[in-house]
């Protein structure tokens, strides 16, 4: 398969149209559509569960799993890529991740400049939004704007970092723990967790104490 993800040998100056692999599988799709083979929702309905659902789900886990244990938190300060693997998120050959932890004075904020180079392996497939033009120019010129869009003012006095990705390494943005969520477990914190928490053009979600006392995510 074609890497469009390799800045060094790829030709980048391809926005407004299909690369040859996205050409490929639109008159695959026509072709199969035509021939009453596949329903076009169905497909659509396929890579949303995996741009929002499936993929995501990956690096809501590594965060919850950072956010409940501070011996693995530390190890994916060290070596993202070896704590991420240990969880069985393995990326392509050659691929490094490192985690970017937004503190109470740094927001971290992902973007890849030249083409979409996302992490894959614990976001799955990145949303349109990101490999658009405007994100990847303006997420650096006004960082502090883009999130404003994205619904998430941020105090004056917090400090915006962006990371540009690579074809070589990929970050992966870990949220702030949320207030009230001491009693929660792994799997209850990571359904606070959003995808665009982990590129860093939200937040992580509240947690809402449930009538037995104890906090629960919100749907
Ligand atoms: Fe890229």
């Amino acid at each position: 398969m074609n890497d469009d993800h390799d800045h060094d040998h790829h030709d980048h100056a391809h926005d407004n149209h299909y690369s040859d692999m996205q050409a490929r599988v639109k008159a695959l799709e026509t072709l199969l559509t035509e021939k009453g083979l596949i329903d076009p929702a169905a497909i659509d309905a396929i890579v949303e569960t995996y741009e929002t659902k499936v993929g995501p789900r990956n690096g809501a886990h590594v965060v919850a799993k950072a956010w409940s244990d501070a011996d693995f938190a530390e190890w994916l300060k060290r070596d993202a890529t070896a704590a991420i693997v240990s969880l069985g998120y393995t990326g392509r050959q050659g691929e490094h991740m490192r985690a970017v932890f937004n503190t109470a004075e740094t927001h971290n904020l992902i973007v890849c400049t030249l083409c979409s180079c996302y992490p894959w392996s614990v976001l799955g497939l990145p949303p349109v939004w990101y490999k658009a033009p405007a994100y990847r120019s303006r997420a650096v010129i006004d960082p502090r704007g883009v999130l404003a869009e994205f619904g998430l003012t941020l105090p004056e006095e917090k400090k915006i970092r962006v990371w540009d990705s690579t074809a070589e390494l990929r970050y992966l943005v870990i949220p702030e723990r949320p207030d009230g969520t001491d009693g929660m477990n792994e799997a209850a914190l990571a359904g606070l967790v959003s995808r665009d928490a982990m590129i860093g053009t939200a937040i992580a979600g509240s947690a809402k104490i449930s009538a037995a006392g104890s906090p629960e995510a919100l749907p």
